[in-house]
């Protein structure tokens, strides 16, 4: 069997899906040359259009109709910000940024799904809908409280399942008990806030948790059968390349399904903006170009079945002092899979499972 590859060549197939192998033709200087006789159908995944494990097509394997997700505003607050673990927030956070319209506290979980749904339906009628708590800290009340709302979220018409945005030192036994159980009735993703591997910049920052607590939090979920994924910035103070490339190692170590990857954004209103100031030195902010290759050395680091949901996040133009790139998600993704094909690159190139 010939098939073609978008721009760079073809392979010839030969043999079953089992037991088969490639012959590669690659398409350089205006000929056809032979690049690489392979017998595993791992490099096949290196060579086709997707060079990383991409959210939407493992979401398009999981649910037998479009699925999208809904940013939820449940009114929850934060123990970093009460007193809790801490007081003030982490440095970077100004949780207006994550917040659509819709997505207001003061309307019910059913309202702000409703208002949501509107977004898509009309022009995806059979969309279905994974209902993300995404604001502050979404594990961290009452847990009759807690169900409510998740069971509310579940109600709507055409949600098939939850995602739960919460930190790592809040994740108490008892909630564990009810998500054991909802994830054996319905789609679960919890998304814990990782942040950064490096306790020396999670005191910084003032997370108010440690690496360790990540680890710990990660492995008590997966050991109930639920789903983890977890969130990176990249670039938070005082972490270079290096760091970068250790932290990648460390989280293709836990067990997660999904990973959010951001870059470091300075937001208005933040404690980081005076921290910037008054240790300049430890802030660099990447340009794109910069950013996209820092990006592939990191993925090609991770484990390559984890499924990446993000490489960056989007705030509101009128809260963001830098990096301003000017690139919508989908526009950094096609930057970033041309620069892939451009270095030849793979997610777990370097990781031990990939190669
Ligand atoms: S980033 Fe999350 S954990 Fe940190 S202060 Fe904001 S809401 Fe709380």
């Amino acid at each position: 069997m010939i098939t073609f590859l978008q721009s760079n060549g073809f392979y010839v197939t030969f043999g079953n899906k089992e037991s088969s192998f490639h012959i590669i033709f690659s398409f350089r200087a205006g000929f056809f040359l032979l690049l690489q006789i392979v017998t595993s159908n791992m490099y096949m995944n290196r060579i086709s259009e997707e060079r990383y494990n991409e959210f939407g097509i493992w979401l398009k394997n999981l649910f037998p109709y479009k699925v999208q997700k809904i940013s939820l505003n449940a009114g929850f607050t934060c123990p970093n910000r009460d007193g809790t673990t801490g007081w003030g927030g982490c440095t970077y956070c100004n949780n207006q940024t994550f917040s659509p319209d819709y997505c207001i506290s003061d309307k019910t979980i059913t309202q702000q799904l409703e208002e949501g749904k509107g977004f898509f339906s009309s022009k995806y009628p059979e969309m279905h809908y994974l209902a993300y708590f995404q604001a502050y800290t979404n594990t961290y009340a009452e847990l009759s409280r807690l169900i409510a709302m998740y069971e509310e979220a579940l109600a709507v018409s055409g949600v098939v399942g939850l995602a739960i945005g919460t930190r790592p030192d809040c994740m108490p036994d008892a909630l564990l008990d009810y998500l054991e159980e909802l994830n054996k009735r319905t789609f679960l993703l919890v998304e814990y806030g990782i942040e950064s591997a490096n306790d020396n910049t999670l005191q910084y920052i003032n997370r108010g948790h440690t690496f360790q607590q990540t680890v710990e939090a990660v492995e008590r979920t997966v050991k109930r059968g639920i789903r983890v994924g977890g969130h990176v910035i990249l670039g938070l103070p005082g972490e270079g390349h290096d760091e970068l490339m250790r932290q990648a190692d460390l989280i293709s170590a836990l067990p997660l399904t999904t990973l959010k990857l951001h870059q470091l954004q300075l937001i208005k209103g933040t404690r980081m903006v005076v921290q910037s100031q008054e240790s300049p030195h430890l802030f660099s902010f990447y340009k794109v170009d910069e950013y996209i290759d820092l990006v592939i050395d990191y993925i090609e680091r991770l484990r390559p079945d984890i499924v990446l949901e993000r490489f960056v996040s989007q705030s509101p133009r009128s809260l963001l002092l830098s990096p301003d790139w000017g690139l919508k998600n989908h526009e950094f993704t096609a930057r970033l899979r041309k620069r892939m094909v451009e270095r030849d690159s793979w997610q777990g190139k370097w990781n031990e499972a990939g190669q």
